[in-house]
């Protein structure tokens, strides 16, 4: 998440014909993926459902001496590979089964990046524009003591999502800390302060990761048109954790960024938006809306910008059925978790416009939270080089692998399928032959 002066929250307003609950979207991707797979009718169903969902509900004092009451959760999704591993998310829009949703793509990622974690997320309804640091501070102390044992540095690990920093982690190290004294309980949650044991590397991982992963697939051939990042005019939709720094490094790679937003509005400019001027004008101003030499865009009309690559680093539900016909990218990269529906997914594919998905375009977050967790455990500190080579390694394996699937997919069942489907498949295929191979517990 980065030490970001401005914390933004609201996300688009949609109005949709489309069953927008990010769970049953969760669970149709999974369905479509599953098809393809031979996994007996029992463990298919299992692997489309959660495993827990701890609710919590504790009051606060805020800084006038009200107390007000929140709401928190934490799902599990799977622990076949390995503890739990997700985000944690304060947002006034959290919902359980936005939660649960993000749980299971958190399985699907981790497989798919092929490190031993499964899946879960948590979040706390909160508006963190509306609140102090120290109510912030409070809120978070609090949930972890309500969630207890639900966490822990073996059972399930939590990190940044939106609206969480590295001093949020911070909290919940030092909390637990206070709860389980005399133990080495650093690896109990990811993305900490480097000097608190958080990896060199992490804060950048989503975005560097995207990068990684975007090189590969082009240099694969994946995207009719587009040879190299070099020239390639890039747009980002949100201006955060992942979306800026996305810029920095797609820039540093050879791409001109043509336009940005966030939830206050984009920008957008042909010869290119200094990603460094963006970031300190939303510094100063709370928006990147009126950087000098830009001009404001809506964030629907973003969307619709004629680029090479479009990357969503925002929220849910951003590229839908009403708006994916004016998409006019040759490459979608999503940085975002969840930003393009089914029906979008079908537009999409039918106009020969490959989306990379969510679980493989932002693994490089959770992967270089792996390498935080195994620095931990050995108490050691690698440099930013090695953690960067490491990154690179697996997601470049993650992106052929997902595309040889597409390949296993077409030539054993005769379908073209599209990369999430393929990357659901390997990740499916790889909890499932583990759970089969370890056997229905009891
Ligand atoms: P963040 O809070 O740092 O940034 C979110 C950005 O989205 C902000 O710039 C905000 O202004 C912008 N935004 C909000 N509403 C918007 C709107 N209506 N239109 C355009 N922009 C809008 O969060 P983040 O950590 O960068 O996460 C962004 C996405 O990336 C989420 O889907 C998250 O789950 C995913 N993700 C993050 C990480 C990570 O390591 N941080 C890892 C994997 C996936």
């Amino acid at each position: 998440m980065g030490e970001r002066a401005v914390r933004e929250t609201t996300p688009i307003p949609v109005e949709s014909s489309e069953n927008l609950n990010s769970y049953a979207i969760a669970q149709a991707q999974f369905d479509t993926a599953a098809q393809y797979l031979d996994i007996p009718a029992g463990l298919r169903d299992h692997l489309r459902h959660t495993s827990r969902l701890t609710t919590v509900e504790f009051p606060i004092e805020e800084d006038d001496g009200t107390v007000k009451t929140y709401t928190g959760y934490r799902a599990l999704h799977s622990r076949v590979r390995g503890p739990g591993k997700g985000g944690i998310r304060y947002h006034p829009d959290v919902t359980a089964d936005e939660v649960r949703a993000l749980a299971s793509w958190m399985t699907w990622k981790c497989a798919v990046a092929d490190i031993p974690f499964g899946g879960a997320k948590g979040g706390v309804v909160c508006d963190p524009k509306k609140l102090s640091r120290s109510e912030l501070r409070k809120i978070t102390r609090r949930f972890v003591v309500e969630l207890g044992d639900t966490i822990g540095p073996h059972t399930d690990i939590p990190a940044p999502d939106v609206n969480t920093t590295a001093e949020t982690m911070a909290w919940i190290y030092d909390t637990y800390d206070m709860m389980h004294p005399g133990k080495n309980n650093l690896p109990v949650v990811t993305g900490k302060p480097v000097g608190m044991g958080g990896s060199l590397g992490r804060n950048e991982a989503t975005a560097r990761g995207c990068l990684f992963i975007t090189k590969r697939a082009i240099e694969q051939g994946v995207v009719p048109g587009l040879d190299s990042l070099t020239g390639a005019r890039v747009v980002i939709q949100g201006f955060g954790n992942a979306g800026s720094i996305a810029a920095q490094l797609f820039r540093d790679a050879g791409a001109t960024i043509i336009a940005v937003s966030d939830s206050t509005g984009g920008i957008f400019c042909a010869d290119g938006i200094n990603p460094e001027m963006a970031i300190a004008h939303k510094q100063q101003s709370g928006s990147v809306v009126g950087l000098p030499g830009t001009t404001t865009v809506t964030n629907d009309d973003l969307l619709h910008i004629d680029c090479d690559v479009l990357i969503p680093a925002a929220f849910e539900n951003q590229i839908r059925a009403d708006n994916a016909d004016g998409v006019s990218a040759k490459l979608i990269a999503e940085a975002a978790n969840g930003p393009t529906t089914p029906a979008a997914d079908k537009i999409l594919f039918a106009r020969g416009i490959p989306v990379i998905p969510d679980i493989l375009a932002n693994s490089g977050g959770v992967t270089v939270s792996y390498f935080e967790w195994v620095q931990n455990i050995e108490n050691e500190h690698w440099s930013e080089d090695q953690v960067n080579a490491h990154l690179r390694t697996k997601m470049e394996a993650a992106t052929d692998a997902v595309l040889k699937m597409q390949i296993e997919i077409r030539d054993r069942n005769g379908a073209d399928v599209d990369l999430r489907t393929a990357a659901f498949a390997t990740a499916i295929k790889r909890v499932a032959t583990l759970a089969l191979a370890r056997g229905i517990w009891p």
